[in-house]
């Protein structure tokens, strides 16, 4: 399988509503498709947004990294989906998300021409070939806005049917988002809630966040501190916790893991596919975690389209059980690329959703094309 030509797509897809964090206040999706060709002229498409603060990539900077990336790839000949990040290696250092993006491209072409689904060569993958169609997954809801918002939203989704939950702190002080934690708990009793602060806690802060009675029934609270505290600190607040500590930001791939295990810092982590460098990579980083007894949730960054979605999607279809939930940022835009974009069914992502071949999500180039990120063009390569 040879790549004979590419496009390369950077998008700006406006969000639904603002979505604060910590350090981001994020109103629209920043991210950056690509469509390969083949020797046959068959397409496979690619997906990864931006993620300044996560990967330290940029539009221009993600745009520029996988227009190199693609062509030093040219020439090369794909043919066993495991050896796909060394030969990316061999043309560029780090990178994940560029290398994401391509990787989803190639395994979308590599399964079409196996007449397989994506989740299904995944699933085969892992030694685990079940007859029977995988369960479909919990998708993960955040809240933000004033807190008569959240509830409001609380209450909406959980008649829609969602039961996970992930509530973002860390732009207010201390006493009103654990007074927010508190009621939304209560509101939500007996569901998956999480926080996630986005780095933005101190040490002590954090502590005192976990140690309180307000955030008592989370079920984990995710990067509370900075990636910059020592392997100590988070030892320290993985043991003063009551909460179990799930790591995003910290986690990059399957090394940080082993030592961050070694460490006894964290019960779980978020995955995305920008931060490993794509779906192979992530596979093994939730096969580990899962040999670990860690829990796991899968996120796309906010905010990608139902492409990157379907290939996050199909990396929990193969795990068979995502306890922390699936966080599928395409329910925040105000449009989709594709004519029919994945939905939430009873708060829950089903495998029917997806085609029957491939990474199950296959753009409109006419919808694509509406949605080219003022300032910039299609590339061709
Ligand atoms: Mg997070």
């Amino acid at each position: 399988m040879k790549i004979t030509s590419a496009e390369i797509y950077p998008l700006s897809i406006p969000l639904i509503e603002p979505i604060k964090m910590s350090r981001e206040n994020i109103v629209d999706a920043k991210t950056v498709l690509c469509c390969i060709t083949d020797e046959h002229g068959r397409k496979g498409w690619g997906e990864a947004s931006v993620a300044p603060l996560m990967t330290g990539e940029t539009l221009d900077s993600l745009v520029g990294s996988i227009e190199y990336l693609i062509q030093g790839c040219m020439e090369l000949d794909w043919k066993e989906p495991k050896d796909f990040t060394g030969l990316f290696n061999r043309v560029l250092y780090a990178n994940a998300s560029a290398k994401s993006c391509l990787e989803m491209a190639l395994l979308d072409l590599y399964t079409q021409t196996l007449s397989v689904p994506l989740w299904q060569f995944l699933r085969s993958a892992n030694n685990a070939t079940k007859a029977e169609l995988p369960t479909p997954i919990p998708l993960l809801r955040m809240l933000g806005g004033s807190l008569d918002k959240e509830l409001n939203d609380a209450k909406v989704f959980s008649e829609l049917g969602f039961r996970h939950w992930k509530i973002k702190i860390g732009s207010l002080s201390l006493d009103e988002d654990l007074h927010r934690v508190k009621v939304l708990s209560d509101a939500l009793a007996g569901d998956v809630i999480s926080v996630d602060a986005n780095c933005a806690l101190s040490l002590v802060d954090a502590i005192r966040f976990c140690e309180s009675e307000e955030a008592s029934k989370l079920t984990f609270a995710e990067q509370l501190v900075s990636t910059e505290l020592s392997v100590g600190d988070f030892a320290l607040l993985k043991n003063k916790s009551p909460i179990p500590i799930c790591l995003d930001e910290s986690i990059h791939g399957i090394s940080e893991i082993k030592r961050f295990i070694d460490a006894d810092v964290f019960g779980g982590a978020s995955l995305k596919l920008t931060k490993t460098g794509g779906v192979i990579q992530a596979l093994s980083c939730a096969n580990f975690l899962h040999a670990g007894n860690f829990k796991l949730n899968l996120a796309c960054k906010v905010a990608e389209t139902s492409l990157s979605a379907a290939a996050t999607a199909s990396l929990g279809f193969a795990l068979g059980a995502v306890d922390w939930g699936f966080s599928m940022s395409n329910q925040y835009l105000r449009f989709d690329i594709c004519d029919e974009p994945l939905k939430a069914r009873h708060g829950h992502l089903d495998v029917a959703q997806l085609a029957s071949s491939g990474v199950g999500i296959t753009p409109n180039l006419d919808r694509v094309k509406e949605v080219i990120a003022k300032g910039y063009a299609a590339i061709q390569c």
